[in-house]
């Protein structure tokens, strides 16, 4: 039967194995067992490992020398180890210290375990670290850790480095900005592949100047790999892309120009509000915001609800065809001036209605030719004069045409989990990361410091960072 090396199997658990081969686990003095469980000075009950030195073959780290030195007696220090579920870990470690023969300087012997001179193990900072992938707040991880919050701030300023991105541009590309600190631009700028799901780069800021600069860093023939550029709507954007990526199609979100109609609608649907004589049916009205929103196809008509103001039950759907009946009254000779009044402002209303549905069409339903039925939909708003929906239809014609219609007609592909989908060209991904940032931001309390913020953000995605050593001036062990 073989010899089983239960130390090894200690260090394992303790997950110091790989670090350390001089230091094992010893019992503490009066007993017969390394591990002590007793109250700290805080009360928690803590569990307290004993941890000896066994080499003493070691590099003088001031001149070199080897194996020239006396022991001036061992020091023991305790370094917080991650905690086993609900019980905090420490490791009592002994080392010697020396003195050495030819240069008469001090020094102590190397704990490999131990980080940067702190009273911490690197595990411990390690797994740390890992919950940064997760949004935690620092003093949670602090918390979980027993680490104190100026240890973990400091590590995570002195200690991790994220590498400036270097980065081949792909094919399509979706840009968006979102508001950051308040020590660089007030408005950062993200760059996000929508087909592969990566975040390219956070710029610090979305000024022409800076995002010129940033982007003819790559070469013209890098710059002309990128076909789409997918982006809300934004001129300024507009221009300063299209004289970096001439050879780029750009492409506006369909969120956004949708929302910017719907807007249109929503204040026309307010005037109705404060027109109407009749009070309880303009009260309705105003109630049932998202109802007008929706794309009246898929209007829901089961579930019945009740109306406070009008005293009636209705579906979602009856509730709009029993807006188009009153709008229907006006035809009845027998109504007075003011029922007469108040379906004359229902009908425009609706007209408004039924501009803002059939834009939802265009997206919800397959169109052959998107081109002539934009050009249609446009040309009704300038020929009835309709002034809520005016200035968005100059703006559509003028700038946004050509990213309008592309974004109607084409369609990509992509695959996540080994499943490929066929979508749109959209910004839903990069607004899903910007809600990421904004959930960071909020569960930090804020950011002060751009640098800081952006380093949080690529921890969370998982991008690869650089963890940073200091010098120590310890004695290194001489394995033989
Ligand atoms: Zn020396």
């Amino acid at each position: 039967m073989s010899e089983i090396n239960y130390i090894n199997d200690i260090l394992e658990i303790l997950q110091i194995n790989d670090f350390s081969h001089n230091f094992v686990p010893f019992p503490f003095p009066g007993t017969n067992s390394c591990i002590l469980k007793k109250a700290n000075d805080d009360g928690i009950m803590t569990m307290y490992i004993n941890l000896k030195s066994t080499i003493i073959n070691l590099v003088c780290p001031h001149c070199g020398s080897y194996n020239h030195h006396i022991s001036k007696g061992t020091r023991s220090i305790n370094l917080k180890h991650f905690s086993f579920g609900s019980l905090p870990v420490v490791l009592v470690v002994s080392y010697h210290r020396y003195i050495c023969n030819d240069c008469s300087s001090y020094f102590a012997e190397d704990i490999p375990f131990q980080f940067d001179n702190r009273k911490a193990t690197i595990p411990n900072v390690q797994s740390a670290l890992f919950e940064m992938n997760e949004n935690h707040s620092m003093a949670s991880i602090s918390r979980m850790h027993g680490l104190g919050k100026n240890t973990m701030y400091r590590i995570f300023n002195e200690n991790i480095y994220i590498p400036d991105r270097f980065y081949h541009l792909s094919s399509v590309i979706s840009i968006d900005e979102f508001k950051a600190t308040s020590d660089k631009g007030t408005y950062a700028f993200n760059i996000v592949d929508p087909i592969t799901g990566k975040t390219l780069d956070i710029i610090e800021d979305r000024k022409a100047s800076f995002l010129k600069n940033y982007f003819l860093r790559f070469p013209f023939t890098e710059r002309k790999k990128v076909k789409f550029i997918i982006m809300d709507l934004s001129g300024a954007f507009q221009c300063i892309m299209h004289s970096l990526f001439p050879h780029a199609q750009i492409i506006c979100d369909r969120f956004h120009y949708v929302r910017l109609v719907g807007q249109n609608f929503i204040q026309s649907r307010l005037d109705v509000c404060s027109f109407l004589h009749y009070q309880p049916l303009a009260k309705s009205i105003k109630r049932q915001l998202r109802l007008f929103y929706k794309y009246r196809k898929d209007l829901d008509n089961e579930k019945t609800w009740y109306d406070f103001h009008l005293k009636r039950y209705f579906t979602c759907a009856s509730y709009i065809d029993y807006l188009y009946d009153l709008s229907e009254r006006r035809n009845n000779k027998d109504c007075d001036d003011s029922t007469m009044f108040d379906s004359l402002v229902i009908l425009e209303m609706l007209d408004n209605y039924e501009i803002y549905q059939n834009l939802l069409k265009f997206i919800h339903e397959k169109h052959n030719d998107y081109k002539k039925e934009l050009n249609r939909w446009l040309d009704y708003i300038f020929d009835t004069h309709n002034s809520y929906y005016q200035i968005t239809a100059k703006n559509f014609r003028k700038k946004w045409f050509i990213p309008l219609l592309c974004s109607l007609s084409y369609t990509t592909k992509y695959k996540r989990r080994d499943r490929f989908y066929r979508t749109s060209f959209n910004n839903g991904f990069i607004e899903g990361m910007n809600n990421k940032i904004k959930l960071i931001k909020r569960n930090a309390h804020g950011f002060r410091y751009f640098y800081n913020l952006r380093k949080r953000i690529f921890l969370h995605l998982g991008y690869s960072y650089t963890f940073i050593y200091k010098d120590r001036k310890k004695g290194i062990p001489i394995f033989q």
